[in-house]
């Protein structure tokens, strides 16, 4: 089994490989908390110009070094065919993506077609603005190049609005990208989701809670001095007690007593979906009543007022049966567009009688 199919892998190590003494550090302090594999940056595609743009190909050789003091596999970022081929020279066990080049077609393939005919795992971070099909197009293009061993790492979207994540997580799109890609591992990365520490493990659980197959975060020995992302590093003793707190979820159910009793609450759920969907089914049919009766009297589909007062009421109601209404009033407004949809249909259809 390849590392990276591992369940509830564990990646850890800093941003950016600074120094020697603090990559070993960092990575040692991880080898005790009991991590899968080390992750440092070598090359670091950075936002502005003039920041630090990663040690390079020296870094390589102390990676080597920090392998053979912990006996564990490494994983860095490659961005060019020359980074593919300088990583695996130095024996580098997993290669990963990152966000800015998965956006780019034309990159990625370069590092797809490096890779033809090597064996190596790689992990594929999502591209920095959520469109799911550059995603999976880089996955493809990787995969086409006759890599088997791949992952998918989700990082968050970026976005101009001030919010209290770095990256959007926007959990919908990696979700839909596991039930296209069952057999795809997802990993999640909270520390570039979060962008602060103190955040990193609640959302390492959130990922846990949905079923994520790992975990990939950002250690530093001295992170208020790091020289890449400071504010979401954190030192791996904290690391270590964090990680020790989490809750690992299993995938699915083992034994036969909790199956038999999940199968019982599913059938409840099934049998009240059944009525949700009669109630539906009811409503639009007096809905269309409602349609002949505006079309015959030459009145609008739409009513504003009308629909004033069901956003002001449903809500409310909602509320008495522990609904919150932000939820109560995004199900209406689907219900009441498809109503007004049908209203028009009918309007068009039937001859008005005046
Ligand atoms: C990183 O992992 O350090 C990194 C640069 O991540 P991303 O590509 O997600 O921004
Ligand atoms: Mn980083």
């Amino acid at each position: 089994m390849s590392i990276i199919e591992k369940k509830h892998l564990i990646v850890a190590g800093p941003c950016s490989a600074e120094t020697e003494e603090q990559l070993m550090e960092a990575s040692l302090g991880l080898k005790e908390a009991g991590v899968d594999m080390l992750r440092a940056g070598v090359w670091k595609p950075r936002t502005r110009p003039n920041s630090f743009e990663g040690i390079g190909a020296p870094a390589l050789e102390w990676i080597k070094n920090v392998k053979k003091a912990t006996g564990l596999p490494f994983t860095i970022e490659v961005a060019t065919p020359q980074h593919v081929e300088l990583a695996l020279d130095a024996g580098i066990d997993v290669l990963w993506i990152g966000a800015r080049t998965t956006v780019n077609p034309f990159n990625v393939q370069d590092i797809a077609d490096a890779l033809r005919g090597v064996d190596i795992p790689v992990m594929i971070k999502n591209p920095i603005n959520p469109d799911l099909s550059l995603w999976i197009g880089a996955i493809e293009r990787i995969a086409g190049a006759g890599i088997k061993q791949i992952a998918a790492i989700h990082r968050g979207f970026s976005t101009f609005q001030p919010t209290q994540y770095r990256n959007l997580p926007m959990w919908r799109i990696p979700i839909e990208l596991k039930s296209k890609m069952p057999e795809l591992p997802l990993i999640c990365d909270p520390s570039h989701i979060s962008g602060k520490r103190d955040m990193v493990f609640e959302v390492a659980q959130k990922a846990l809670d949905l079923d994520y197959d790992g975990l990939m975060i950002e250690v530093h020995p001295d992170p208020d001095h790091a020289w890449s992302d400071p504010k979401q590093q954190m030192t791996p003793a904290r690391f270590g007690a964090e990680l020790s707190q989490l809750r690992f979820r299993k995938s699915s159910p083992g034994d036969q007593v909790f199956i038999d009793q999940l199968e019982e609450l599913r059938e409840k759920i099934d049998y009240l979906d059944r009525e949700i969907i009669e109630a539906l089914g009811a409503r639009m049919k007096m809905s269309e009543l409602i349609g002949l009766y505006k079309k015959d009297n030459n009145v609008a589909a739409f009513q504003l007022q009308r629909w004033q007062e069901i956003l002001k009421t449903r809500p409310d109601w909602g509320e008495k049966e522990s609904l919150t209404q932000a939820f109560v009033e995004e199900i209406y407004k689907i219900i009441h567009n498809e109503s007004v949809k049908v209203q028009t249909e009918i309007m068009k259809k039937q001859p008005s009688k005046t």
